[in-house]
């Protein structure tokens, strides 16, 4: 059978990694950009290429359109033409009670986590309205649906991407093309181990499983969405979250 390909940002670490290898699992050959971290990206092409997939790894920040554009146009000319999946992963925090987050901090997060994401919505729909196919999956938040007291920033961005999410899947519904997003609670990975025992003690109980989850439970709900089964399912935000949500 044909591969498939897979454009999927930050996939150098943390849930990205998990997503790179899981898509490569099921045949999709995986394209991926990481910012900074050169090392970490090669462990995932080579996790990646263990499964056999083909893999292409490219720096790029994604704050920058142009650098979007050059990311998805490379990832094109890699896989002659095909995009049929964009996961738009990548993302920060920069954490604090509102009164203290700087302008800087405020534009840091909507850059990635809003901006980012919509370059590449934009970007990549231009490739899959002209191949009559595709799917987007976008990594929101429990966060972006509940609020959280610290992160007025973060959450806003999370918020953003499932308003982009849903109009994005009303617009290109007629060529079936769909838009999704997930939203994972407290996830084991380098963004939360910043944050302090104590306040990781008081969020588990705020989790009906008391337990965090791991970057492969949203991987495979990624993978899901992907993939054949979910073909009828658009605009949606699923919870990859022990229950913070319900
Ligand atoms: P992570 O471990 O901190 O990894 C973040 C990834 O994003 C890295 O690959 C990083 O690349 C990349 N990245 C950051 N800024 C970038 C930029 N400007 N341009 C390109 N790539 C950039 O984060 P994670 O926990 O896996 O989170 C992944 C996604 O899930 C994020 O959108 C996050 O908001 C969301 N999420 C996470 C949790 C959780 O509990 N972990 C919960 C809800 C939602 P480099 O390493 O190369 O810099």
């Amino acid at each position: 059978m044909e591969r498939k390909t897979a454009l999927v940002t930050g996939g150098s670490r943390g849930i990205g990694r998990a997503i790179c290898i899981r898509l490569a699992k099921e045949g999709f050959d995986i394209a991926f950009n990481y910012q900074s971290g050169k090392e970490a990206a090669l462990e995932t092409q080579r996790l990646c290429e263990e499964e056999g997939a083909r893999c292409l790894m490219v720096q790029a920040d994604i704050t920058n359109s142009k650098e979007c554009d050059e990311l998805i146009s490379s990832t094109v000319e890699w896989s002659q033409g095909k995009l049929d999946v964009l996961v738009n992963n990548a993302g920060i925090t920069k954490d604090n009670l509102l009164m203290k987050i700087s302008d800087e901090d405020l534009d840091a997060v909507l850059n990635v986590n809003l901006k980012g994401s919509f370059y590449m919505m934009r970007g990549v729909s231009r490739i899959m309205l002209r191949n009559r196919t595709g799917r987007i999956i976008n990594m929101s938040s429990v966060v972006g649906l509940l609020g959280n007291a610290g992160q007025v920033n973060y959450s806003a961005s999370k918020a953003a991407v499932i308003g982009m999410t849903k109009s994005l899947a009303r617009e290109l519904a007629s060529r079936k093309i769909t838009v999704n997003a997930v939203a994972p609670g407290m996830i084991e990975t380098d963004m939360t181990n910043k944050i302090s025992e104590s306040a990781k003690a008081k969020i588990l109980e705020s989790i009906p499983f008391s337990a965090m989850g791991s970057a492969d439970d949203v991987a495979g709900v990624v993978a899901f969405l992907a993939g054949d089964d979910a073909k009828y399912i658009t605009g949606q935000v699923i919870c990859v979250d022990g229950g913070m949500a319900i």
